[in-house]
């Protein structure tokens, strides 16, 4: 597909969510792909329409803050295409709250599912697999404690900046 939309390569019928995917790339253009699931452990933060509190390292390494559950669409929203309006309020969630999309590589849509990201398709991937990962361990932590709150604001700096500030010293050099 071209960002307008038209089919460029393939015999196959595009994803039913192209539109969605659309919207993110036209509006996010460090975006290099995009990927959706419906895992368990994110849709249930999707379904309980809450954001996912950044509650330890393992999300700081990789979200800098929490992942933001985008809000429901109306029902003229939905009536008015459903796959484009997904990606609106995608779009609507980061711009409201100041988000940066590359450091925040993810969204829960409410109701649904996660959306991740990144440079490249691969990228994306990874994102979506950790993101499943620390969705999992929320859920666990609030089994263990339900009143338990995120991690205080200087781990999630500190392990999101070794990792990807401009004095990252995390893991091998590339
Ligand atoms: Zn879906």
């Amino acid at each position: 597909m071209d960002l307008a939309g038209n089919q460029v390569e393939g015999e196959l019928n595009p994803s039913s969510d192209t539109k969605t995917h659309l919207v993110l790339y036209n509006a996010f253009p460090q975006l290099g792909g995009i990927v959706h699931t419906h895992s368990t452990f994110a849709v249930a933060w999707a379904q309980a329409g809450r954001d996912l509190p950044a509650f330890g390292t393992t999300h700081a390494d990789y979200f800098y803050g929490p992942v933001p559950c985008a809000r429901h669409l109306s029902q003229e929203e939905l009536d008015e295409d459903y796959e484009l309006n997904t990606g609106n309020t995608i779009v609507e969630a980061f711009r409201t709250r100041g988000i940066d999309p590359m450091a925040v590589p993810g969204v829960l849509c409410y109701s649904h599912g996660p959306f991740t990201w990144g440079k490249d398709a691969a990228q994306a991937v990874y994102h979506v697999v950790v993101l499943e990962e620390v969705a999992k361990m929320g859920v666990l932590t609030r089994m263990v404690d339900p009143s338990a709150q995120a991690a205080p604001d200087r781990y999630l700096e500190k392990h999101y900046m070794r990792k990807h500030g401009p004095d990252a010293y995390y893991g091998q050099a590339r």
